[in-house]
């Protein structure tokens, strides 16, 4: 397999970059992403993913546009409310970039499902609102070892790590002590997810292409009010029963 004309005239402001190449944009196109949950981060992360030239993008969500939720899920137009949000996105996204496959599962990940919709992904991108699923996908990712993209969102703030199983710590080993699944609505400002979604999708292409060192082992927390960007260092959790399960 090879670059088109048409590919290497789209992708050509990246494969001018240093390091990344024609190799790297074969990388991509060559890689299989999952954008978990198609909200505020999912949209704009499948944006960037597909118009990079990521090979395969699966899209996956139960829900379908609402108004509340067009002040930031940025696929989601006036006339795609009622619509699968993965659906009004996936049209969208093939508008954007004919070259790339882009896939819509309109289900919720559970125990049940899991295997069936991500067992094959090269990357898992986090961009769900809850934390019951968020650590499904975490256990699930480190047991089968694909590396897992999170962040998090709510009013001014974001949070983004990279999880790669077997070099370094997992969410459960960072939060052991669970937020309070929440039910209540998150307050968001549109462009805070957007940002973060840009850094998830950054960290994505970067291990995608082996280029630069990933946000593992370290946290990124942004608050927006303040425009301050603190990085902490994390460490495995000695009793953590995700990471004990594949390391014993
Ligand atoms: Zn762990």
């Amino acid at each position: 397999m090879s670059l088109s004309a048409s590919e290497l005239e789209r992708y050509d402001r990246q494969i001018r970059i240093p390091g990344f190449g024609v190799e790297g944009q074969m990388k991509l196109k060559n890689s299989k992403v999952a954008v978990v949950g198609v909200g505020g981060l999912g949209c704009a992360v499948s944006i960037y993913l597909v118009a990079a030239g990521v090979g395969r993008v699966v899209l996956i969500d139960k829900e379908k546009f609402e108004l509340n939720n067009l002040n930031r899920q940025v696929l989601g137009y006036q006339s795609d409310l009622g619509k699968l949000k993965v659906e009004a996105a996936k049209a969208k996204l093939k508008e954007l970039n004919p070259e790339v496959e882009v896939e819509a599962v309109p289900v919720e990940l559970s125990e049940r499902n899991i295997d069936k919709v991500i067992s094959n992904m090269d990357i898992v991108v986090d961009c769900l609102d809850n934390w019951e699923t968020r650590l499904l996908i975490n256990d699930y990712c480190v047991s089968k070892n694909i590396p897992l993209i999170h962040a998090a969102v709510s009013e001014f703030y974001g949070q983004i790590t990279t999880v790669i199983p077997g070099r370094g710590p997992c969410l459960r080993c960072v939060f052991h002590k669970i937020p309070t699944i929440q039910t209540e609505v998150i307050p968001i400002i549109g462009a805070v997810p957007g940002v973060l979604a840009s850094l998830e999708v950054v960290e994505a292409i970067k291990l995608l292409t082996g280029i630069g060192e990933p946000l593992v082992g370290r946290i990124l927390f942004l608050d927006f009010r303040r425009m301050s960007f603190d990085i902490i260092q994390l460490s495995k959790r000695e009793d953590c029963p995700t990471c004990d399960e594949t390391t014993s």
